[in-house]
């Protein structure tokens, strides 16, 4: 504890706390609490060697039965939406698990994560072992049936995290109740819509684009078809192929050896350089302004 009270009022902490990785939190007991825990449970004395990811999505399915319009992600765009490749999807987690010190959680989302029918194999199979929790995003139009699929939600400590929608209003008391009744936690969860714009590009100038990085500040890393993306949207804007992925935009995480994931994700939570998917988001400008939540 010594150690890590003296390491957080070091000149290196207070560099760190401007990073997408690491945050200190100054009002919140409870929460610093459960902040230091994570830098003890990086296994090293500091952050400097330990590597501590906040939040990593994974990407089950591109499919979704919602279709909104402004999301972020992008889901209407995918005009063959498809349900990921389970098995790279649980190599690529235990690939990452591998590399870094600890990830406070992981976030299953979509598209509609239960539209998947491997969800059940993929949490079976989950690497959790360095991390606190496990989440799967839902937009509450699917009420799950499979009670082996209710099983491994319990024993891995997934909690399933109900966005309201003005669509899902019928049918989420019914699925809080099946949730109730199988014994699976759950919370609700109301994210603050943002405008990432259009999938255009922007044509923002150099150095426009290195304000808009620094401001962006994306804390949650992005699990997509065996790569970690800095971000959903790079991931998405990548992948819907808007724009090229450069080397060193995102880690390659089945082709690499530990090592070399190890270095390259690093690197990627302390990069300065905007992506060339920055170009093609509004996060981070003026711009980015609050909008109504989905349908
Ligand atoms: S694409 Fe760039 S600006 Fe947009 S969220 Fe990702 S890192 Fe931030």
């Amino acid at each position: 504890m010594k150690l890590v009270n003296r390491f957080r009022k070091s000149k290196f902490a207070a560099r760190l706390r401007k990073t997408s990785f690491y945050e200190i939190y100054k009002k919140d007991q409870k929460r610093r609490n459960r902040r230091n825990d994570i830098v003890c449970k990086s296994g090293n004395e500091s952050l400097a060697k330990g590597i501590v990811l906040a939040k990593v999505d994974v990407v089950v399915t591109t499919k979704c039965n919602l279709l909104c319009e402004g999301c972020s992600h992008l889901m209407p765009y995918y005009k063959n939406p498809t349900h990921l490749d389970r098995d790279r999807i649980v190599a690529s987690m235990k690939k990452l698990v591998e590399a870094i010190d600890w990830i406070d959680h992981f976030n299953i989302l979509g598209g509609e994560p239960f539209l998947n029918p491997d969800l059940k194999y993929i949490l079976e199979e989950m690497p959790i072992e360095k991390s606190r929790l496990v989440q799967v995003l839902t937009n509450a139009t699917i009420i799950p049936k499979d009670p082996e699929l209710f099983d491994v939600m319990r024993r891995k400590r997934v909690h399933v995290v109900i966005t309201p929608y003005p669509s899902n209003e019928a049918i989420r008391e019914q699925l809080i109740a099946v949730l109730e009744k199988e014994k699976v936690a759950w919370n609700y969860f109301y994210p603050k819509w943002v405008d990432y714009g259009e999938p255009q590009d922007w044509h923002r100038s150099p150095r426009e684009l290195k304000r808009q990085f620094i401001q962006c500040n994306s804390v949650c890393k992005n699990l997509f078809d065996g790569r970690l993306y800095y971000c959903f949207r790079c991931s998405h804007v990548y992948d819907l192929g808007f724009c090229q992925r450069r080397k060193g935009d995102a880690v390659d995480l089945l082709n690499n050896t530990t090592a070399q994931n190890r270095r390259q994700i690093r690197r990627l939570l302390w990069r300065h350089k905007p992506f060339t998917a920055c170009q093609y988001c509004l996060k981070g400008t003026k711009q980015n302004v609050c909008i109504p939540r989905g349908k």
